[in-house]
């Protein structure tokens, strides 16, 4: 393909994606394929000479679309929402051209140096103390990782080497085998599932600790489990507080879990992967109260702040014990500049990074703060209008304090009235919800995900939880 070619396809793509997004409203949420749909519908093998870009595109609707889950349709309600905006997708076309891999500073110094400015940015949006700022010129940054389980890992690894670095010095006898055994670490039983692998991952024990009624854990937990084991013999190393969790966007206790945290030399890792974003807003930053004892935190822009997938922010208070644990250096990755500006690729994982900090950066300014805040105030006030709907019908109940932009509810009475409720409303295609249970209560989810959800929508949603609620209960008199 070749410039002008590219021109023209890419234009026509543009087109495609502006009629894709804002008609998706008409499309049904979620497919009716079954598994192996799209085998019989491609050649065996790829093509020995070259298809033409026209063909491709008109493939994308008969080919593609008919296995896509909406994700971006108003009425799709599952799990929580992931980004979309038009200056993302913008800037991911940038990245894709310059195509660099910042691993190190020399490796692209406009993709290190953007990150570690957006992130400065993000954090002042979200006031989050100076300590974890770079611009603070203390030993804080910021890094965009993939996802927040690679963020919850990353903190892990950390703690881990902040805690052998310590154990090593009091127990010269110890091997590190020996330390690493006597390592435990805290969550909470409604954090994410990502955490519970991080544990797996890492080598490590991870205590599941039980939360209060309103499903948040909280400091006195917290210090009973440290106390517990330290009599035990093992080293308390490392607790992850969730804030908004998966199942109900419950709210940790940071300002009781942090002073716990401190006071027994733990790791603090803050995991609010959907609901950081929301701390733009000044008036939900009292649930990040705490957060000044927290050692990194992490949010996903690409959940709730129009930023696309992938773009995980992470901070840390002192990245060191990072950039050391993973210090590999080969001499084809060594450059002159080394030290004057992070070298990304030991703030992870992998060693390939792309270009992502366009992509906050064409979003930041192309919306502006105030746009964002809207954007993040309008979510929450239609669930709390779904959440009033709900309220209004007596053969439903509430199941969680409804914060941000999601709603636990469910029919009352026994779960099999509210697991067949969901897998009618499910098949008709027309809304898309997934269930959770804590306690053996199930629940449905109703999270809004979409920046095209209007109240319209909603009242839609409602009518089919509303009509197949209508049909299942005169099914079971
Ligand atoms: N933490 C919480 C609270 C989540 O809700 C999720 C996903 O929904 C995750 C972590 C995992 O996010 P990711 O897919 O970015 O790893």
């Amino acid at each position: 393909m070749d410039a002008p070619q590219f021109k023209e396809f890419a234009k026509e793509m543009v087109d495609y994606v502006a009629n894709y997004l804002e008609n998706i409203r008409d499309r049904r949420v979620l497919p009716t394929v079954e598994p192996g749909y799209l085998r019989p519908l491609i050649p065996d093998s790829a093509p020995q000479k070259a298809d033409k870009w026209e063909d491709v595109l008109a493939d994308v609707e008969k080919v593609i679309m008919p296995g896509v889950t909406h994700w971006h349709s108003p009425r799709f309600h599952a799990y929580f929402p992931t980004a979309n905006s038009y200056p993302a997708i913008v800037a991911d076309i940038l990245s894709g051209a310059i195509a660099c891999i910042g691993f190190s500073w020399i490796a692209s110094p406009a993709c290190t140096e953007l990150e570690v400015v957006m992130l400065d940015w993000l954090g002042k949006m979200l006031d989050l103390p100076k300590e974890f700022l770079a611009c603070s010129g203390g030993t804080g940054g910021g890094v965009i990782q993939g996802t927040a389980s690679e963020a919850t890992l990353v903190a892990l690894l950390g703690a881990k080497a902040r805690a052998l670095a310590k154990f090593r010095k009091e127990f010269p006898d110890l091997s590190d085998f020996e330390i690493v055994s006597k390592l435990v670490g805290y969550t909470s039983a409604q954090s994410h599932s990502s955490v519970e692998r991080a544990g797996l991952l890492g080598g490590i024990k991870l205590r599941s600790l039980p939360v209060d009624e309103d499903y948040k854990l909280r400091g006195e937990t917290l210090e009973n489990a440290i106390k517990e084991d330290l009599e035990a013999g093992l080293i308390p190393f490392y607790a992850v507080a969730t804030l908004g969790t998966t199942s109900s966007c419950a709210f940790d206790r940071l300002d009781e879990i942090g002073p716990v945290c401190n006071e027994h030399k733990v790791w603090l890792h803050v995991d609010a992967a959907y609901a950081g974003s929301a701390f733009i807003c000044p008036e939900f930053r009292y649930l990040l109260k705490g957060i000044e004892r927290a050692d990194s935190f992490n949010f996903n822009p690409h959940k709730w702040m129009l930023v696309n997938f992938d773009c995980s922010t992470m901070w840390l208070k002192d990245p060191a014990w990072l950039v050391d644990a993973f210090n590999v250096d080969p001499l084809y990755l060594k450059h002159d500049q080394q030290g004057a500006a992070p070298d990304y690729r030991h703030w992870q994982i992998p060693l390939g990074r792309r270009f992502r900090a366009l992509k906050i950066w064409f979003v930041l300014r192309l919306y502006g703060i105030e746009n964002l805040q809207a954007f993040i105030r309008k979510h929450i006030s239609i669930a709390h209008y779904f959440e009033e709907l709900v309220r209004g019908d007596d053969r439903f109940e509430i199941t969680a304090e409804v914060i941000m932009g999601l709603v636990c509810f469910r029919l009352k009475g026994e779960n099999v009235l509210s697991e067949q409720l969901l897998k009618r409303i499910n098949a008709r295609g027309v809304v898309h919800m997934v269930p959770s249970k804590i306690n053996d209560i199930y629940f449905l989810r109703l999270a809004v995900c979409s920046r095209f959800t209007e109240q319209g929508d909603i009242d839609i949603t409602w009518k089919e939880v509303r009509e197949n609620a209508d049909l299942l209960l005169a099914e079971k008199k």
